[in-house]
């Protein structure tokens, strides 16, 4: 098994860590540093800018946070990376509205002499993106998958076969593709065995994707699947890719009149694990972007220096023209079981689980 592609995903994960033997010169302390956002869909990109704002002035640098608005926001972070660009910043640091986009403005920023840091999305078709940073998007699948059948297994109220249906996120974001086949390396096979039962035979990533991460999309996804397949089986469980479209699966069941099934999600966000620990939605992610952020400022300082820089992963993330060398964070489930454990590193989260408890 090798590297996975855009669409393509390794079972051989970890592996010994690595450093990129890329040649750094570094350059001033007190360097512009670019950061571009896409627009805000879930709290993680909203609290990512603060971090970075915040994290990289306190190393010295003078950072320029940005984040594509919600409308045109292609066109709009292509000219927000070529003003960094312009303005002489020294690492741009991207999390990508369309990684398929922005090669253009990661080659005038190689060409500039700045070095590019891909930011929890992939950048594609490039061979000027210097680094990637993000958490491993395959583990995430795959424990997305897990939790549901586990959640299956103990909510459902029968024995298998399960009904369940199928979410995946915006087909613009390479993650997208690598959450799916991590969540169908688990699910696939029991499907195929007869435990899980896909009833409305949706099971393509282009039959389930959600446009632009939006939740409405979602709801009015699930809205049209419960006409259509649902009016007298019942749901028991459904694979969602984050907690926004989490939330909009749930109230799509719940104003449909029907029990809430098993639901994933990822990302943490606070109505989610307020809603887990109501016993509502089942399960999230967390991917503490308080420790996303560090590492690509760590990575920042290490360019700076001109020192190696540190990666983990040198054959998960081919972007197409290059394996890009990567730093990859280990998610973490969470569901009500093991909420403040999991939470034990993030104060506002866990006082949310511990005040369920009291
Ligand atoms: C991120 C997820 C997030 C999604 C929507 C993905 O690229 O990895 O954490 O839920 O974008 O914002």
């Amino acid at each position: 098994v090798g590297a996975f592609a855009l669409t393509g995903c390794s079972s051989e994960r970890g592996g010994t860590p690595a450093s990129s033997g890329a040649a750094a010169k570094g350059f001033a302390a007190d360097a512009k540093i670019g950061v571009a956002l896409p627009d805000k869909t879930s709290e993680n990109w909203v609290l990512a800018g603060k971090l970075f704002t915040d994290g990289l002035s306190a190393a010295g640098f003078k950072p320029d946070v940005q984040y594509a608005p919600a409308s045109n926001t292609v066109a709009e972070q292509q000219n927000q990376i070529s003003a960094m660009v312009t303005s002489g910043a020294k690492v741009i640091i991207i999390g990508a509205k369309d990684g398929k986009q922005l090669s253009t403005q990661v080659k005038a920023a190689h060409d500039a002499g700045a070095t590019v840091i891909a930011y929890d999305r992939l950048i594609e078709n490039t061979d000027a993106l210097g680094y990637y940073v993000a958490f491993d998007n395959f583990k995430v699948g795959q424990l997305q998958g897990q939790a549901l059948l586990d959640g299956l297994a103990k909510r459902a109220g029968h024995p298998a076969p399960y009904n369940i249906e199928l979410f995946s996120g915006s087909a613009d974001d390479a993650n997208s593709a690598v959450f799916f086949k991590g969540a169908m390396d688990v699910l696939d096979p029991k499907i195929k065995d007869g435990t899980l039962k896909v009833v409305s035979g949706q099971t393509e990533i282009t039959q389930t994707a959600t446009d632009g991460w939006k939740a409405e999309n979602a709801q009015r996804r699930m809205d049209a699947l419960l006409t259509a397949n649902y009016s007298s089986a019942t749901l028991d469980g459904v694979l969602s890719p984050n907690d926004t479209l989490a939330r909009a699966i749930i109230t799509s069941v719940q104003q449909a009149g029907k029990t809430v099934p098993v639901v994933t999600g990822q990302d943490s966000e606070v109505e989610s694990v307020k809603s887990i620990m109501e016993g509502v939605q089942y399960s999230t992610i967390n991917k503490d972007t308080t420790l996303l952020v560090a590492q690509a400022i760590k990575m920042t300082q290490e360019l700076q220096k001109g020192s190696t820089v540190d990666v983990n992963d040198t054959k998960s993330y081919n972007n197409g023209v290059k394996v890009v060398p990567s730093f990859l964070l280990a998610p973490v489930i969470v569901t009500k079981e093991n909420a403040e454990q999991a939470y034990a590193n993030v104060p506002a989260l866990l006082e949310i689980v511990k005040s369920y408890k009291k």
